[in-house]
């Protein structure tokens, strides 16, 4: 059943993004001068700075923050450690904001920042100081009004804090909105955590619906265990649906008869891996992405389904809650086969919503409760999804496809709108 690695073939990531995005400028006859524009980021920071590590010795880490299109509002997007971060990586995640903002229609453009470092290496010292540095270091271009930062892979809650309490340190009083991610306690909100899994979960009850594939009995499996994943488990465990396998960066968990994800959490949670989960069998992430289910959700990184793995697929439904997990080819040939993919910008565009009630609730500085937050992001989410598969509908095109066209043609008419400055 093993496979060769298909990260190891992976294509850029910005080369797909911008291939992406051609295919739905020609799908909507977008004027070549709109699409020169479109194309590439607006502006792009990169930034080389200091951090003191424990042991007294100096490190220079490489961070990036890059808009790529500011037409429809302030730029929001994630920001994410990792080692291997590139500015290609940076740049299309960056273009993938700008769609999903405009996909679930909130007035907010693309943005995206990382770091390379491998923050496990690093103690919660080194952390916050590399942190509050790489804040330091972009806030000529962050604020509430201009570009709102969130968690991404390996942030979270926490560096969300960090980077409010130093922005607002330099300004001397407290900004909450200049973040959103943010604990409950400083101007975080309610449902947040949850809400990229919840938002995916929403998409996958309308995805269910088109297809007759009710979530109540559906096998499911999870490649990825972290913010997105681990909640996606649990909520649709709750839908009566059987998690068969998940996985994370140091392997997966197989049971047909379905793993308890609570159960799950603790372990991980204990051991700092799923892997030895009592009860379960082992299994590789090739292995975890070609199991016969009905659902499959890539919650890890990109370029995981590709044209290697993709004749292999058995789900009925790919939910993308991780951004990028398929590659153009691989998306063909999953539509060709029948498999319905509910793509990124759509799929785990929840997290964005709640991030945009989170600013909301800071520059208004009145909080919702959780249940209008819920209720919000399924109205949200349900018309996002029907927006999307009408078109795919009307167009006979693949959902990824048909959601690059709903959202580029929003920023389109918005950079229209608003004509070439000067
Ligand atoms: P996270 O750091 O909380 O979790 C990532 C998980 O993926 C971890 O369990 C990690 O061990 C696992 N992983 C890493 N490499 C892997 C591999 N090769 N195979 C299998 N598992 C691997 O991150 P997250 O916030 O859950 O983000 C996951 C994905 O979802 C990313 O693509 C991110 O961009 C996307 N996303 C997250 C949010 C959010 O609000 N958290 C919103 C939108 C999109």
């Amino acid at each position: 059943m093993a496979s060769s690695n298909p990260v190891a073939e992976a294509p850029n990531i910005w080369a797909v993004a911008q291939a992406q995005f051609d295919n739905a400028a020609e799908h909507l006859a977008l004027d070549p001068g709109l699409r020169r524009v479109l194309r590439v980021p607006k502006r792009e920071l990169t930034v080389n700075f200091p951090v003191t590590m424990d042991d007294g010795h100096v490190e220079v880490f490489t961070g990036y923050r890059v808009q790529h299109n500011l037409s429809r509002g302030p730029a929001k997007g994630g920001i994410r450690y990792h080692q291997d971060v590139t500015l290609d990586e940076v740049r299309a995640l960056a273009m993938w904001m700008t769609w999903k903002c405009s996909v679930v229609n909130i007035p907010y453009g693309g943005g995206k920042g990382g770091v390379i470092v491998d923050p496990k290496k690093l103690s919660q010292r080194e952390l916050e100081g590399l942190t509050r540095r790489f804040a330091t270091e972009i806030s000529p271009l962050i604020g509430p009004d201009r570009d709102i930062p969130a968690p991404d892979v390996n942030t979270n809650a926490q560096t969300m804090a960090w980077i409010m309490d130093t922005f607002s340190m330099h300004h001397g009083y407290t900004i909450h909105g200049v973040v959103t991610g943010k604990p409950v306690a400083v101007g975080g909100s309610l449902g947040r955590n949850e809400a990229t899994a919840r938002g995916a979960v929403f998409t996958l009850r309308q995805a269910g619906t088109a297809l007759n594939l009710p979530l109540a009995g559906a096998r499911v499996a999870i490649e990825g265990y972290g913010n997105a994943g681990s909640i996606a488990a649990d909520l649709l465990a709750a839908e009566g649906s059987t998690i068969i396998a998940v996985s994370d960066s140091t392997g997966g968990i197989f049971n047909t008869k379905g793993l308890d994800p609570a159960r799950v959490s603790g372990w991980k949670r204990e051991h700092g891996t799923v892997v030895g989960f009592p009860g379960a069998d082992q299994l590789s992430n090739e292995e975890l992405l070609e199991l016969d289910c009905e659902i499959l959700v890539p919650a890890a990184l990109e370029n995981q389904i590709t044209d290697h793995n993709a004749p292999r697929i058995q789900a009925r439904i790919v939910a993308e809650a991780a951004n990028g997990p398929t590659t153009p080819e691989a998306d063909q040939i999953l539509f060709d086969r029948g498999i319905f993919v509910i793509p990124d910008i759509l799929c785990n565009a929840g997290g964005v919503t709640v991030s945009y009630f989170e600013w909301v609730q800071d520059m208004q500085s009145f909080f919702w409760t959780e249940a209008r937050i819920n209720e919000s992001l399924r109205e949200i989410m349900d018309h996002a999804f029907e927006s999307v598969y009408a078109m795919s509908q009307r167009h006979s095109v693949h959902m990824r496809t048909a959601a690059y066209m709903v959202a580029v043609a929003r920023v389109a008419e918005a950079t229209n709108l608003r004509g070439l400055y000067p």
